[in-house]
């Protein structure tokens, strides 16, 4: 049996990265690995007690991975977070391929990682595996308005939080752009918007990119992703919240400047264009722009 590949999904965070980690994971030559890196990551001093590195600890035994087991006894990270914490000096890469033959008995054809920020696996030759990548990318007047509504959250009301939400989408996504373009890896340009309103589209798409065939079951992928998630958004724990891929559109009802303003900003409108909408999924009643 051939080797898995590995596919990456990257991009700007809060992109809906798990929800495609999850749909992807569906398909039955596909095993869906969540935010892995974030978990495998040497803590960095200070940040023990924080977010999945916990999972090397008693937390393992609190949360659920999306098997259904705890993390813990889960059967792929289970043995590799007990290993973690005297290992924890070792390369990301070998870590990872600690995790990956766990799964080999599976012989899945692909592997996703979905830690959309990181950019460690992109320089990890070593795995000495196929490596795609697929950009998501969220419209920026979306992305920008769930920002600002984070930010609002977080830190109060602030003007200034959507646009330095909109320089941010712009800067990440150009120079992920960039950055792949000099890679050589093969690059599926996904856009949020194309999955979550044409998911059988975008998928059909996707899976045609993967010499993979189309498997309905990835619609619901809440109900039959068999991947191995024990860190992504939260929203996996939330029953209902991944039975099938929907939108939120909250943004079409706002009527902040920033987001009004994207479309105008030449440059802005090009780049959203050209990596949210370039499969052409939504015909032309969808305002790409
Ligand atoms: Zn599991």
């Amino acid at each position: 049996m051939a080797e898995p590949g590995l596919l990456l999904i990257r991009g700007l965070g809060h992109s809906g990265s798990t929800i495609l980690d999850l749909a992807l994971g569906a398909h039955p030559q596909v095993i869906g690995l969540g935010e892995a890196v974030r978990v495998l990551d040497r803590p960095r001093p200070g940040e023990e007690r924080k977010g999945p590195q916990q999972l090397r600890g008693a937390l393992r035994f609190e949360r659920h991975c999306t098997c259904g087991a705890l993390a813990g006894d889960c059967h792929v990270w289970g043995p590799v977070l007990a290993w973690l914490p005297a290992h924890d000096d070792r390369p990301l890469a070998e870590k990872f391929n600690r995790l990956i033959q766990l799964l080999s008995s599976a012989s899945p054809r692909w592997l996703v990682e979905s830690f959309q920020a990181d950019e460690q696996l992109l320089e990890a030759q070593a795995l000495g595996r196929p490596l795609r990548v697929i950009q998501l990318t969220r419209d920026v007047r979306s992305w920008v308005h769930s920002e600002s509504r984070r930010g609002v959250e977080r830190h109060g009301r602030s003007r200034v939080v959507g646009w330095r939400s909109l320089l941010r989408w712009w800067r990440v996504n150009r120079r992920l752009e960039q950055r792949l373009a000099g890679s050589g890896f093969p690059v599926f340009r996904l856009g949020y918007e194309e999955l979550a309103l044409a998911p059988e589209l975008a998928l059909r798409r996707l899976c045609g990119w993967l010499d993979l065939d189309f498997d309905a079951a990835m619609l619901q992928p809440g109900m039959h992703s068999t991947s191995h998630i024990v860190s992504g958004n939260r929203m996996r724990f939330e029953s209902g919240q991944s039975d099938a891929i929907r939108y939120d559109a909250a943004w079409m009802a706002s009527s902040a400047l920033s987001l009004r303003m994207a479309p105008l900003l030449s440059p802005v409108a090009r780049l959203n264009r050209r990596l949210v909408y370039s499969n052409g999924l939504l015909g032309d009643t969808w305002p790409c722009d």
